[in-house]
């Protein structure tokens, strides 16, 4: 038998993240992934947005959150080589500039009022024309903004880099965890070889299958999103509702939609059309289709993740529910989780009180 601090079940952004924390403060670690193709990691575009909806809102405690990521982020690359290279494209985290079409009279209201708003200085520039990227002002009237702050996390990079580093480390194991299989001594757990002190469940959507979890009350999510290759190059995110993200090699991604209550992973097949059409109708790109992916977003009705510890089997965590904003809030809530695990800190009721 192997003998570790931590087993986490799923390695997804969450588990990745969350297994690499503890590795660095020194713990042993093993992960199980079954590499499922409809993980919302798998086909997330890393958008690390600070302005959403058509109120032009900001992302709830945005700032506190982007510090962690980038901070986590950078990190890691420095710490897996990932800097090192010329090339750009095997960077996670790269900040990326945003232009983000007003899309109509009462959206140039909304950003009106917030460019007298103290919060939003630092994220919204001036500039008012479209800079070219969404046709002429006849057909947009009301311009576009720039958006600062904007990231980009490559997260099928993150996925890759750290299934490679836990391999090189023996921490992964290649398998579908059943449940039952799951043995359990003296509160410590036992999985195929593995004897784990503590047992942490990031299984993302499908922790609706885990019976310690039944519970809980997601809101899945399923999307979709296309790879496309635009006709002329692209150096920003563009948004307008949907958005188009360039990848940095003449690939970008344009996404993406929300279907609520269908966890099939079909592909719909008038999403191609509409995106592209789209994507058409409001900037001035044209683009060809190289690929159309779907995941399903861990969501939760009260848009608040499941942190802590489970009370119903003891020395199990849960760390879910990041629903369309893994990237920004998983390095945060890894790094209170790891507090909370190993120094006791206690945790804020509303991530804690589902579990
Ligand atoms: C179309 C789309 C676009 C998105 N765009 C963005 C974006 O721009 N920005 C952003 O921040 N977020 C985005 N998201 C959301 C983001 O992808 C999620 O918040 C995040 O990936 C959740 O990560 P996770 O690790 O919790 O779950 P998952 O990604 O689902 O990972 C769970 C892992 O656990 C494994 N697993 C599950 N059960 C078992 C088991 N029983 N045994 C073994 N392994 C198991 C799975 O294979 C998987 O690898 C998007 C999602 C979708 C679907």
């Amino acid at each position: 038998m192997h003998c570790v601090d931590f087993l986490i079940i799923g390695q997804g952004i969450t588990g990745s993240l969350l297994a690499y924390n503890l590795i660095k403060l020194g713990q042993s670690v093993c992960v199980v992934d079954n590499d499922h193709y409809g993980s919302a990691s798998k086909v997330a575009a890393g958008l690390i947005n600070p302005i959403t909806g058509h109120r032009l809102n900001i992302t709830e405690r945005f700032f506190e959150y982007s510090e962690h990521a980038q901070t986590l982020y950078w990190q890691i690359e420095r710490d897996l080589g990932l800097d090192l290279g010329l090339s750009s494209n095997h960077r996670i985290y790269r900040e990326i500039n945003q232009t983000r079409l007003i899309k109509n009279a009462g959206q140039a209201e909304y950003l009106a009022q917030r460019k007298q708003q103290t919060e939003y200085q630092s994220l919204l520039n001036n500039t008012s024309n479209t800079g070219g990227w969404f046709g002429n002002s006849e057909q947009h009237p009301f311009g576009a903004i720039q958006v600062s702050k904007t990231a980009m996390v490559d997260t099928q990079q993150l996925l890759f880099s750290m299934r490679h580093w836990l391999q090189q480390r023996s921490a992964l194991i290649s398998a579908q965890l059943t449940y039952e299989k799951i043995q359990l001594h003296n509160n410590e757990f036992s999985f195929e070889n593995i004897n784990a002190k503590k047992l942490i469940f990031c299984e993302g959507y499908q922790a609706i299958h885990n019976p310690w979890l039944k519970s809980l009350p997601f809101k899945l999510a399923k999307g979709e999103i296309l790879t496309v290759k635009p006709e002329q190059p692209v150096d920003r995110l563009l948004s307008w509702g949907n958005w188009l993200a360039p990848l940095g090699d003449g690939r970008a991604r344009l996404g993406s939609n929300y279907v609520w209550n269908d966890t099939s992973l079909n592909a719909i097949a008038e999403t191609p059309t509409k995106f592209m059409q789209s994507l058409t109708t409001h900037t001035s790109l044209k683009a060809e289709l190289i690929s159309h992916d779907v995941g399903i977003r861990p969501s939760t009705t009260q848009r608040k993740p499941f942190v802590g510890a489970l009370s119903n089997l003891n020395n199990a965590y849960c760390l879910n529910g990041l629903g369309s904003k893994g990237c920004l809030l998983a390095p945060f809530y890894v790094t209170l989780l790891c507090q909370h695990m190993l120094e006791n800190k206690p945790l804020p009721e509303e991530i804690t009180r589902w579990l």
